[in-house]
């Protein structure tokens, strides 16, 4: 048994993600390794990232961060969904909310009895029966885990946080917790020429850095895993072609939305993601589709409030590194590829990355059993949530512009033919052993772009008629009442010492 453990840790980026894995890290395994994050401030980071996803909190538990404190030093709103505007067909709206949907009776998922009910003449939406799209649209939040009194799920919820407080709150965290920080620019890697290991990071002033294991956490520059290690970058342009975001802020007009909006544009879709003191937004687009002072021109259109400065322009390739370990360095956030952030879930992968990385945490002989289940775990990862952003573009039935039209034509990757059509013939999705979205998440998008099941399933006719009428009604009433007793949203910032 190889009992040599690795002494040191660097990680190559202050970002999200480099600041997430030392914060993480550093808990983790306190006092037995010493770790280093080297960020160059001249560089700066990407800067944008505010929308979460409800992981995010287990994130935060484990490193035993105090919510209300989280809320005020990021300031932070509550996010109970995603309202997607104009996606299926111009005109259309729908929430993928998050937490449950109605309640499972028996055997049978909820939404078999929401088609039973539609088959039956029933004249409701399936968001009727969602708590948290009923407590956003009305601008309510509290701490709901459970209905009162009923074995119904309460509020679910994630954050919209100012990205670049976060990160330096976790730098407070991960320096209290003896991470070192090093400023300077990496000028060189080394690699060593028997294994091809990377051995040390030469800066710019000349100093180095040794380490036993890198983190790569260098951003869309990839400096480890692309630049040094060449481990291919694998394109998927041809499922998601967006390839640039312009991003500004605006003035806050309105108390903050517990809410995300995702706007479909004729080449792309707009965020707004509300924070305590200000709005973030930003248009992805294809720059094949559509030229940069358009994108401009619909951006500042579409603003709720007065821009606060000028749009900036990022640009992207989606697509992932083949490999997102590779002998001593393991790449994680965009370092290691990108998705678009249509469904907030890049800092999620960045979360569960180093989760994994810290149960996988290698001995100094690196065995390579390590790196494939981590590389399998994460490809596996990254392509569910593929397929998952690529529905929202495929199942559209717009015909205003060729962008939505190739979109709706184009072929799909087999993995999620095979979901609509078991969808289509069943209503049933089944969540696999990676995917990070389930059965409920799916059921919206799918009901939300217009995706309807030929049948339901035949355990929900269990119920006889006045039965399961009367289980659906109060399903509603029970909701309804529960949203009607919650706290405003702002109500609830407020009371945690929110600048509102
Ligand atoms: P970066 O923030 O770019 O950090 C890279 C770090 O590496 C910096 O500290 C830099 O100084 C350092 N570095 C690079 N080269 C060197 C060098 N040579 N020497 C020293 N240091 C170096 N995610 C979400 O979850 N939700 C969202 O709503 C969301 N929206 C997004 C919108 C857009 C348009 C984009 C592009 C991304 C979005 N993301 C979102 C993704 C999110 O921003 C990133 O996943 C997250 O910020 C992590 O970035 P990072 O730390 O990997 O890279």
């Amino acid at each position: 048994m190889s009992t040599e453990r690795i002494r040191n840790v660097v990680i190559l980026g202050g970002g999200t993600a480099g600041w997430m894995c030392a914060a993480l890290l550093s808990r983790t395994f306190a006092n037995t390794v010493s770790i280093t994050l080297v960020e160059s401030d001249a560089l700066g980071t990407v800067g944008v990232g505010e929308a979460t996803i409800p992981p995010i909190q287990t994130f935060n538990r484990a490193l035993k961060i105090d919510e209300a404190e989280f809320i005020r030093e990021t300031n932070a709103t509550i996010k109970l969904g995603i309202e997607f505007r104009d996606w299926g067909r111009i005109g259309d709206r729908y929430m993928h909310a998050f937490g449950e949907l109605g309640h499972h009776h028996g055997l049978s998922p909820f939404i078999h009895y929401f088609l039973r009910g539609k088959a039956a003449g029933r004249d409701e939406s399936l968001w009727d029966f969602s708590l948290n799209e009923r407590a956003a649209l009305a601008g309510k939040f509290g701490k709901l885990p459970r209905i009162d009194g009923t074995p119904l799920a309460g509020l679910n919820y994630a954050y919209h946080f100012d990205a670049t407080l976060y990160a330096a709150y976790l730098r407070k965290l991960a320096e209290a917790g003896g991470v070192v920080r090093r400023e300077g620019k990496v000028a060189k890697v080394e690699r060593r020429a028997k294994d091809g290991f990377v051995a040390r990071l030469l800066l710019e002033d000349e100093s180095t850095i040794e380490g036993d294991l890198f983190v790569d956490c260098s951003g869309f520059r990839s400096l480890l895993i692309g630049d040094a290690m060449e481990v291919p970058f694998l394109d998927w342009s041809h499922w998601l072609p967006c390839d640039r975001a312009l991003a500004v802020q605006s003035e806050n007009i309105a108390q903050p939305k517990p809410f995300t909006v995702a706007k479909a544009h004729a080449a792309g879709w707009q965020w707004r993601i509300p924070l305590q003191h200000r709005t973030g937004n930003g248009h992805v687009y294809c720059s094949a589709a559509m030229g940069d002072d358009e994108a401009a021109r619909v951006l500042l259109d579409n603003l709720e409030g007065p821009a606060i400065g000028e749009p900036r322009q990022l640009r992207f390739q989606t697509g992932r590194r083949e490999k997102f370990w590779d002998r001593n360095v393991v790449a994680i956030g965009l370092s290691s590829g990108f998705l678009e952030p249509l469904e907030s879930t890049s800092i999620h992968l960045i979360q569960s990355a180093v989760g994994k990385l810290a149960k996988l945490f290698p001995s100094a002989d690196f065995d390579p059993s390590l790196e494939r289940e981590f590389n399998r775990q994460m490809v596996s990862e990254f392509e569910r949530i593929r397929d998952f952003i690529i529905l929202h573009y495929h199942a559209n039935e717009r015909t205003d512009s060729d962008f939505w039209k190739d979109r709706a034509a184009m072929p799909v990757p087999e993995t999620l033919t095979r979901r609509m059509e078991l969808f289509r013939q069943s209503g049933r999705v089944f969540r696999e052993e990676d995917d990070l979205f389930h059965e409920v998440a799916w059921n919206q998008v799918l009901i939300g772009q217009n995706i309807w099941p030929r049948t339901y399933d035949h355990m929900a006719d269990a119920l006889d008629e006045a039965e399961f009428n009367e289980f659906l009604d109060n399903l509603k009433i029970i909701m309804g009442g529960a949203v009607s007793r919650l706290p405003d949203h702002s109500q609830f910032l407020a009371s945690l010492g929110a600048k509102l």
